[in-house]
C-alpha cells in the first residue's frame, strides 16, 4: 500500500535524490526528472529547464494526473506524461525517476537490454532491465513506448535516451537507478574482459523466490528475454530451495541485507 506524503515530505525526498543524481553524473545540464505521487490525483515533480543539482523546494511543481500545474511557479518537466503513464499502469508505485547515466545509456544507445542473470543483488532488487522502444522526447511517443515494459519491470532502458526506474518512494526509485548504472558498468567491463557468465538456472530460481518472498514480486523478475533461464515466478520449490530462501528472507526481515 502506498503511503500518502505531504508536499514537503515529497519535496525533501526529490531534492535529496536529485542532488545525488547530479553528483554521480547521471545527468548533464538540465537533464533528468523525478516525481513523487502524494495522493490519487497529485504529483510533486521537478521543473523543466533546471539542473537537478541546484534546485530548491520552491522550484518543485505540484500537478494533477493530467499533468496540469496545481501549484508552483515553474513549468513541470517536459516528460511529465511518461511519469503519469507509469503511475496509471502501476498502482503500487510512489515515485518515478529518469536520468541519463553514461554506462546504462550506452547500452540503451547500443540497443542491448540488461537482461542476463549474472548478479544476485540485481535479480533480487530489480529483475531484468528491458529496453523500451525509442520515442521522441517530450512527445506522446515516450509514454507509449514504456507501456509494455513498465508493467513487468521496475527499471528500464529507454532506447537512444536513458533510464527510467520506479519505486515505493523516491529513494527506492533512485537506488534502483544506481543499481542499473552499476550493473551496466560491470557488464561493460566483463564484456571487455571477454566473457559474461550467467548464473545457473537453479541459482536464479532461488533468487527469484527470495525476491517474491521479500515482497518484491509484483513483476516478472527473470531474464526471460535472454532465454538463459526463463524461470517462472512462483515455481514449485524443492525442499533445498525452500530452506535457502527461508534463511535469506529471515535475514532480510530482521533488518539485515543478505546481499550487501
Ligand atoms: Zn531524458
Amino acid at each position: 500500500m502506498r503511503r500518502m506524503l505531504s508536499v514537503e515530505e515529497a519535496g525533501e525526498g526529490i531534492l535529496h535524490a536529485a542532488r545525488r543524481m547530479y553528483e554521480r553524473r547521471y545527468v548533464a545540464a538540465n537533464d533528468g526528472n523525478l516525481s513523487v505521487r502524494i495522493s490519487d490525483d497529485r504529483l510533486v515533480v521537478t521543473p523543466t529547464g533546471m539542473s537537478k543539482g541546484f534546485m530548491s523546494r520552491s522550484d518543485l511543481v505540484v500537478t494533477d494526473m493530467k499533468g496540469e500545474r496545481v501549484s508552483g511557479k515553474r513549468k513541470p518537466t517536459s516528460e511529465i506524461m511518461m511519469h503519469i503513464r507509469a503511475y496509471e499502469l502501476r498502482d503500487d508505485i510512489g515515485s518515478v525517476v529518469h536520468a541519463h547515466p553514461p554506462y546504462a545509456t550506452a547500452f540503451a544507445v547500443a540497443g542491448i537490454p540488461l537482461v542476463e542473470c549474472v548478479l544476485p543483488e540485481v535479480i533480487v532488487s530489480l529483475g531484468s532491465i528491458p529496453l523500451a522502444d525509442y520515442g521522441t522526447p517530450s512527445t506522446e511517443e515516450v509514454p507509449r513506448s514504456i507501456e509494455s515494459v513498465v508493467t513487468r519491470s521496475d527499471a528500464l532502458l529507454l532506447r537512444n535516451h536513458g533510464v527510467m526506474t520506479v519505486g515505493n518512494c523516491v529513494l527506492d526509485a533512485y537506488h534502483k537507478l544506481e543499481t542499473v548504472e552499476h550493473f551496466a558498468e560491470i557488464t561493460f567491463i566483463a564484456r571487455h574482459l571477454g566473457s559474461v557468465s550467467s548464473l545457473a538456472h537453479d541459482d536464479v530460481r532461488k533468487l527469484v523466490e527470495v525476491r517474491a518472498a521479500a515482497g518484491g514480486g509484483s513483476v516478472y523478475p527473470g531474464c526471460e528475454e535472454s532465454g538463459i533461464c526463463g524461470v517462472p515466478q512462483g515455481a514449485d520449490q524443492t525442499e533445498l530451495v525452500k530452506i535457502i530462501v527461508e534463511e535469506v528472507v529471515k535475514i532480510l526481515r530482521e533488518g539485515g541485507n543478505a546481499l550487501d
